[in-house]
């Protein structure tokens, strides 16, 4: 999601509307939640049981409520009507159906509020939808699992600077015709095996297994609003930003949106098969909004209670997508943990990106990293560490990416690297170290070092932050980019628009090297290995699959641009020194070679010293050279083995040795040596 750092700290709008109320002392808007009693059972909405169908709904304020069967997930009418009973306790409402199992049937809820009935809803905690999400559906989820799925696991990760993850949307990856796959834009297309595009390169998941990265990062993949499922053939294209039910797949990734056990069981058969290939699945998750305000499932289950507001009654809206959910309240934050859990525990999902995390606040991420590592310590929890829009939640009650030391196992996305490196993101035409414009050294030297502190870096000449906002490399995903804004390609495009495409090649192989040899965990935007680009659209959330489809044939086209990606990938997995685990561990082994930047401008030199991490390799030299021009560096006497040098790499050791002493680092290119 976009964002805009600069209203994070903006001055609190809640402030000044709150004064213009001052002299009525009147009763904050939200001040009625706190005393709301909440219900953290594992039964809310839907339980099954010998004894029949229970209906749980949490609505504290409602003076009715009513449950509607079904026997369609999207037209007709019920064939019946609950009335519920209240248990003010736990301010929830219930019902049961004694002695059916109710399977096959669908339901919705409704509720009396202010006066009046709302519009039906499936609650918030459907597991399984009818067609477009509409109706809450009743399936066996027994009936679910692949063959071998309770012996299903992802890959076990020691340490998450070790995982590398791939960022992917369904449709980018899978729907061009040069994929070769059977079911394109679907979740099943990660289960073909054996794809290729015309030229008989891998596509697909055998794609992803020869490019060696270690996890998907799939983009919203729960049930989102925008996309009409009635109407698969003329399925349109959007990322997913716009959540309807969190806890149940998007049916338009599934062959049969009609069917709800379908895209539980399809979901299903992709996590199994990327496992299979020993790949870990990480969901993007979106919690910070709903799609709607007024007709959400939070608001027509909870009026009020979900989202949080301004004094004057207003949606406040973080997100930027008209409103942001309330994760400081109770039942919202048990939401988020339970959701989660779900997920981790029903499909098996071994990580999660929080779109807009710092929308939460650090108490409510701190309670999801720490159930998840009691599920599986090895669940990997990271976001994004700012916010699209001002809110009520107080900057140090925040999850930004400043707070997140006073987070445990939970990382945040570098935006200093990313900057730093190609130019700045909202600004098309702006270089950065990799593309020749001076200025930027010290900022890319705090992505090296993941953020931590180190004797050698001045975070006071940092582009963006100011101070070491990380104690260990484990907070910080670097990247240089992802589905928002400009693709690395377009970008280089737009920045170097007097270039060849070989330039700006090398340009892309130099920006990756800094990523993939960085402290820190690696990310990257699926298709940049094979130069993909989205024809200079910056914020293609629902551009056609002809602005976002991946074309393959550029695998071949861009087969050295491939190449090099695989033996960066190669090259970090072999080597524990860039996956250092501390922040001591990274100021003691990393050193950085004094270099003048008035002088050298973009370039940058540096020494993993000491075996670093229990590196084979006593010493690793880093060079970059941002400049389009060659540039001298001094390395140290003595032999080394040659790693990667103008624009070739090769972690395995065929490009030969060198000679230390004065050595000249050619212009755009990366310089890696080693020896033992
Ligand atoms: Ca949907």
């Amino acid at each position: 999601m976009q964002f805009n750092r600069f209203m994070a700290t903006a001055l609190s709008i809640a402030l000044l509307s709150g004064s213009a109320f001052a002299d009525n002392a009147p009763q904050r808007f939200d001040a009625q939640f706190e005393s709301y009693p909440t219900y953290n059972g594992d039964d809310l909405e839907l339980a099954i049981d010998n004894m029949g169908t229970h209906f749980k709904l949490w609505s504290p304020a409602a003076t009715q409520a009513r449950v509607n069967i079904y026997a369609d997930g999207h037209t007709g009418k019920p064939e019946q009507t609950i009335p519920m009973s209240f248990q003010p306790a736990k301010g929830v409402w219930v019902a049961t159906v004694p002695g059916q199992q109710l399977y096959g049937k669908f339901y919705t809820f409704q509720i009396e509020h202010g006066g009046k009935w709302l519009d039906e809803t499936p609650g918030v905690w459907p597991k399984a939808v009818g067609v477009n999400g509409k109706r809450a559906a009743i399936i066996d989820f027994a009936t679910t699992n692949p063959a071998g799925w309770e012996n299903d696991r992802g890959p076990q990760v020691k340490n998450f600077t070790d995982v590398i993850l791939y960022e992917m949307h369904h449709r980018d990856f899978s729907i061009h015709p040069s994929s070769g796959i059977a079911n394109k834009g679907k979740f099943l297309a990660l289960t073909e095996p054996g794809t290729t595009n015309q030229q008989g390169l891998a596509t697909g998941i055998d794609h992803l297994k020869e490019l060696g990265i270690t996890h998907v990062h799939i983009l919203p993949s729960y049930d989102y609003n925008s996309v009409d499922e009635t109407n698969l053939p003329a399925n349109t294209y959007n990322w997913g930003y716009d959540p309807l039910n969190y806890n149940a797949p998007e049916g338009s990734y599934s062959t049969n949106p009609s069917d709800p056990a379908t895209r539980v069981r399809e979901m299903k058969q992709m996590i199994k098969a990327l496992h299979d290939a020993g790949i870990g699945v990480v969901m993007d998750v979106v919690y910070n909004h709903t799609a709607d305000n007024d007709g959400s499932n939070f608001e027509l289950t909870a009026p009020g209670y979900y989202h949080r507001h301004w004094d004057d009654g207003r949606y406040s809206d973080a997100s930027g997508c008209g409103n942001e959910t309330a994760s400081d309240r109770q039942q919202m934050r048990d939401f988020i943990i339970n959701s989660v859990k779900y997920w981790a525990d029903e499909y098996h999902v071994d990580g999660f990106r929080f779109d807009l995390m710092a929308i939460h606040d650090t108490e409510t991420m701190n309670q999801v990293a720490a159930e998840l590592k009691a599920l599986r310590p090895d669940i990997f929890v990271y976001g994004e560490g700012w916010t699209a829009g001002d809110s009520p939640l107080p900057v140090e009650r925040r999850a930004l990416k400043e707070n997140v030391s006073k987070m445990e196992n939970i990382a945040v996305f570098s935006d200093d690297l990313r900057d730093a490196v190609k130019g700045h993101y909202s600004n098309a035409s702006d270089r950065g170290f990799a593309t020749g414009k001076p200025g930027s050294e010290e900022t890319v030297k705090i992505g090296i070092v993941a953020a931590t502190a180190h004797p050698q870096v001045d975070y006071s000449k940092g582009n963006n932050s100011k101070f070491p906002y990380a104690t260990s490399p484990e907070m910080v995903v670097n990247y240089v980019s992802c589905h928002d804004d400009l693709t690395l390609t377009d970008k280089l495009r737009h920045s170097m628009p007097e270039a060849s495409d070989s330039l700006r090649m090398r340009a892309a192989k130099l920006a990756q090297t800094i990523v993939f040899t960085s402290q820190g965990t690696p990310f990257m935007f699926a298709g940049e290995e094979v130069f993909r680009d989205k024809k200079g659209v910056h914020n293609s959330y629902n551009s056609p699959d002809s602005i976002n489809a991946i074309d393959w044939t550029l695998k071949s086209d861009n087969a050295d641009q491939f190449a090099y990606y695989q033996g960066l990938i190669a090259l970090r997995k072999a080597h524990p020194a860039f996956r250092l685990t501390s922040a001591q561990d990274i100021a003691k082994h990393l050193v950085f070679d004094k270099i003048d930047s008035e002088k050298q401008p973009n370039l940058i030199s540096y020494s993993l010293t000491g075996n670093a991490g229990g590196d084979e390799w006593k010493e690793i030299k880093v060079v970059f050279n941002g400049a389009e021009t060659a540039q001298t560096v001094k390395i140290p006497g003595g032999t080394w083995q040659i790693i990667a040098i103008d624009g070739k790499i090769d972690p395995a050791g065929s490009l030969g040795t060198m000679k230390g002493g004065k050595v000249s680092v050619p212009g755009t290119s990366a310089l890696i040596l080693a020896r033992k």
